[in-house]
């Protein structure tokens, strides 16, 4: 069944993922691509289990690996978040703690679920952070998250993704509000982090152009359903809904 979820406020039920069905096959990436409010997010959350009330999921299913996440309990869902599936969000303070210094508080998310020594999982994290492009004696690694420029904290919260070693990463518009020189260059770091693992990765825009370039296949949501879904060149090449047909003529 295709997955639905919908908002429940005093005003009444608002269906905002309208029956959507996603597959997503290892290491691809995918671009999920609509307007502001065609429900991509609510989707990327439905995925990584974060939709909190008034939302719910109100039908289908997610699965991992044939593992069914609807219903899923909570205890179940936190051990899965984070670590089989990652997401990056536009602000990267939705995943920076502001009161730790980056290599501290990801020495002690690394900590929190494997085991091995604190040097150990120091190293991890300074690999980890060199190859986002903060490489030791970087002062940066002692910095804390509100001394980082917005691409920098940007770029923290997707080693602190990548930490783990998921299967799956959701990044929600995570370059939308930096500028378009850094925009291009985090886009291209997580593509390649992605590849060289074989990560999955979701990216969510409203921005065709962004994801033509990186994803494997793109998925077009308009009013909380999919409307197109695709390898990137047969959508560009052969658009079947008018929807998509109007964003490739924007593109520049
Ligand atoms: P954007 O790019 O603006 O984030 P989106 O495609 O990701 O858009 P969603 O964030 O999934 O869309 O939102 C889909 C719809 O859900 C929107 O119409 C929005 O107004 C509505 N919505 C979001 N949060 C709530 C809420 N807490 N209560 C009621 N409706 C909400």
């Amino acid at each position: 069944e295709d997955l639905r979820t919908a908002f429940f406020t005093d005003a009444g039920r608002l269906d905002v993922v309208d029956g959507v069905s996603l597959t997503l096959r290892r290491g691809e990436i995918l671009g999920l691509v609509g307007e502001s409010g065609s429900g991509k997010t609510m989707t990327g959350f439905s995925i990584t289990g974060l939709i909190e009330p008034p939302g719910r999921i109100v039908g289908g299913s997610v699965k991992l690996a044939g593992e069914e996440l609807v219903g899923a309990d909570r205890a179940r869902l936190r051990a899965l978040r984070g670590r089989r599936i990652a997401m990056v969000f536009q602000d990267p303070m939705m995943t920076l703690n502001p009161v730790l210094r980056i290599e501290t508080q990801m020495t002690d998310a690394l900590l929190a679920h494997a085991s091995m020594s604190r040097a150990a999982a120091r190293a991890k994290v300074r690999d980890a952070l060199a190859e986002v492009g903060i490489a030791a004696p970087d002062e940066r690694l002692r910095a804390y998250p509100h001394e980082l420029s917005g691409g920098m904290r940007q770029r923290v919260a997707i080693a602190i993704a990548l930490l783990h070693e998921p299967d799956v990463v959701i990044a929600d518009e995570p370059t939308t509000a930096l500028d378009v020189t850094i925009q291009g260059q985090i886009l291209a770091l997580v593509q390649r982090l992605c590849r060289e693992r074989g990560t999955g990765l979701v990216w969510i825009t409203h921005d065709l152009a962004v994801v033509a370039g990186i994803a494997d296949r793109i998925a077009v949501m308009y009013a909380g359903r999919i409307v197109e879904e695709g390898p990137v060149d047969d959508v560009l090449d052969r658009p079947a809904h008018p929807y998509t047909r109007g964003l490739i003529a924007s593109v520049p």
